[in-house]
Parts: C-alpha cells; sequence; structure tokens
C-alpha cells in the first residue's frame, strides 16, 4: 500500500490518513466472531447505486420486523435498504490485504466512499445532501467522542443511517499520544478507546448496534506494534480497515481544490492499479473542505469505470 505523511491531529505527528482536526472550544480532545455474508451481500448482487431508489425498495417483512426504532437493521451498522449493498468488514479488510489473490475476491468492480473523522455540525449535512444528489452510499467512520458524535446533533448520525450509508467507528479520542505513545500501538488504551467508542454508538443507535468494521487513526499502516491490538479488535468482532485510494484531504499538502482532488484520487486509482475493490479515503471533519468539490468527480469517474457502491458493515 502506498504511504504518504502528513501532518496528523493531536500531537503533530506525520503520519498517513487523518486530516488535520482542528480541536472545537468544547473539546476534551485527549482525553464475535466472523460475519457470515449475508445472502444479499453477495458479490453476486445487482448493483445498488441509487441510495435514494434503494431506500425506497419494500424491505422484506422479517427484516422490516428486526428494524429499531432508529431505522437500524439490529445486528448490524446500517438499515434495512442498506442491507441490499452491505459487504462483511472481514471479507472488505481480505479484499485489500490479499488483493486479487484473497479466495472471494470480487469479480465486478466495488467501490466503497468512507469517510472519516465526522461527524461534524457543519460538514457533515452538506456531504449528506451531496451523496443522496449523487445516489451512492458511503461508509463513516466516526470519531465517537468530543471532537464528532458528542459534538453534534443526533440529528445527523441518524439522518446518515435512515439515507442508507454504514456507520463503523474510528475512535472515541482520535489522540495519537493515547493510542500509539512513541508512535507505537498501546493495547489498553486502544482498547479501552474502541471500547468507549462502541458503548457511545450503542447509547445513541441502541444495543441492537453492531459493526464489524473499524479504522484506526492514522491508518493501521501508520504504527508499530497493532498485532495485540488487531487480535483484541477482532475478540469484538471488529476489522480494521485502511484503504488503497483517496483524494488527499488528510495530506500535509493537499489538493488545493476539488479538481485536483478528483487527479489525485485519479492518480491512486491508477497507482493501485485500478483493483476490482476500491477503498477510497475521505474526510468530513469541519475543517475538511475538499470532499464537497471532489465527490462528484470521484462518484462519476469510478461509475464510468464500471463500479457500483457498497459499504462496509
Ligand atoms: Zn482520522
Amino acid at each position: 500500500m502506498r504511504r504518504r505523511h502528513f501532518l496528523g491531529a493531536a500531537g503533530g505527528l506525520a503520519i498517513a490518513g487523518c486530516a488535520s482536526i482542528a480541536p472545537k472550544p468544547s473539546s476534551l480532545a485527549e482525553s464475535s466472531s466472523a460475519p457470515s455474508p449475508s445472502p444479499t451481500a453477495s458479490v453476486s448482487t445487482p448493483p445498488s447505486t441509487s441510495v435514494t431508489a434503494t431506500a425506497a425498495a419494500t424491505p422484506s417483512a422479517s427484516a422490516e420486523s428486526s428494524a429499531s426504532a432508529t431505522g437500524l437493521l439490529a445486528g448490524t451498522n446500517h438499515n434495512v435498504a442498506a442491507k441490499a449493498y452491505a459487504y462483511p468488514a472481514q471479507s472488505v479488510q481480505s479484499w485489500l490485504r490479499q488483493g486479487a489473490k484473497a479466495p472471494d475476491y470480487p469479480t465486478e468492480k466495488i467501490a466503497f466512499l468512507t469517510i472519516d473523522d465526522g461527524p461534524s455540525a457543519n460538514r457533515t449535512s452538506d456531504v449528506l445532501d451531496l451523496l443522496k444528489q449523487l445516489g451512492v452510499p458511503a461508509t463513516y467512520f466516526y470519531i465517537v467522542g468530543p471532537l464528532g458524535v458528542q459534538h453534534v446533533d443526533r440529528a445527523i448520525p441518524l439522518r446518515a443511517l435512515a439515507e442508507g450509508h454504514a456507520l463503523a467507528i474510528h475512535t472515541w479520542s482520535h489522540s495519537y499520544k493515547v493510542l500509539y505513545p512513541g508512535r507505537i500501538g498501546n493495547l489498553a488504551n486502544i482498547t479501552a478507546d474502541y471500547d468507549k467508542a462502541y458503548q457511545a454508538m450503542r447509547d445513541l443507535l441502541g444495543p441492537d448496534y453492531v459493526t464489524h468494521a473499524s479504522r484506526y487513526p492514522g491508518g493501521h499502516m501508520s504504527w508499530k506494534n497493532l498485532a495485540p491490538a488487531d487480535a483484541a479488535l477482532e475478540q469484538r468482532g471488529l476489522y480494521w480497515l485502511d484503504w488503497n485510494t483517496e483524494i488527499g484531504d488528510g495530506e500535509q499538502k493537499a489538493p488545493p481544490n476539488g479538481a485536483a482532488a478528483v487527479t489525485f484520487f485519479a492518480n491512486t486509482l491508477k497507482a493501485a492499479g485500478n483493483p476490482n475493490v476500491v477503498v477510497v479515503l475521505m474526510h468530513d471533519a469541519e475543517g475538511a473542505t475538499l470532499i464537497n468539490g471532489a465527490l462528484p468527480g470521484v462518484v462519476k469517474m469510478l461509475k464510468a469505470a464500471g463500479y457500483k457502491f457498497g459499504v462496509i458493515a
């Protein structure tokens, strides 16, 4: 995987993956078994590129009865409609790590738009509007603590859920100092951070919220000695996911505008070898301004290349 370096959030470490996050005034910043693919999540499932259209589809009676008041499909990180295009995190992890050598590597092209470091009060709603216009779903890797979920009206994550996106866990604190002191993964701090984040997501969405998708702040690629934490997260049913393409909005020297970010993405796609499975890294933190300008071009490019869009469960 390609590795780039840029200024991360807390601590000012040069790491990959996460945009600078400006702490907000109220910030307290420093502070199962493997999922089996659902029948509808098989790679042969017809693509659903329209969130709106999919959301209008009639769910099965059994699925409907298991949906909670928030619209969450019990035992998942998404709603009933998104079941049609949700893929198990464990599979996506193996597709990313092993590529075409993975035993169940898709023969179809599937793109996963992943959005880190939100939700944010001023940006997420605009991004949701845009995703709706484009008719594509995304997977959100939330900061669940004061820099993210605790900072915004709960209507924002509930809207994302209702509109067919998946809500996965990035972190509670997003603190590199706490999670990776000396750039080395700290098992106790990482598990405490994820447990706190997971519980808070269940407080928000109900006890039936289950996600198998997680993403280390800064990306797994940036830190040393994460194997113990990887194992501990797997015991919780969580599989870490990096990415193989990006729009560059986490770069120390980010593209200057949306058009340049689309070009940045095109270059990463080419460098990745135009794989059948594309995981795009983007951010919608308060200060992440490139995503709005880049999304239409990125989606257009992926659609033209024959990709359908999925979310990671
Ligand atoms: Zn991040």
